[in-house]
């Protein structure tokens, strides 16, 4: 499921550090092929949502199944899965033709 974007022209696969690299720069050149490709960032919300949906439902669960839930352990979750979410950022990045 998790996969690092590859390069549109040649397939070369990017390397986590390479791939948050590329996500900043407007034009992206292959270091391998030298052909021009863009970062899509399309799914990054997706991710997102997907995490939000989870953290309320853990939240939820928190709330329920522990006596002495609180506010510091909710935000403890939620942060937590915001860190897990920007680490995973560059498996949600795909590289397009320009
Ligand atoms: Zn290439």
């Amino acid at each position: 499921m998790f996969k690092l974007p590859v390069c549109p022209h040649c397939k070369t696969v990017y390397r986590y550090g390479d791939v948050k690299r590329e996500m900043r720069k407007k034009k992206c050149v292959c270091y391998h092929c030298k052909g021009q490709f863009r970062a899509v960032k399309k799914k990054i919300l997706f991710l997102f949502l997907i995490i939000a949906l989870i953290t309320a439902i853990f939240d939820v669960l928190e709330l329920y199944m522990m006596k002495g839930a609180s506010f510091v352990g909710l935000m403890i979750t939620n942060v937590t899965a915001l860190t897990v979410g920007f680490f995973l950022i560059p498996f949600f990045v795909s590289f397009k033709k320009k």
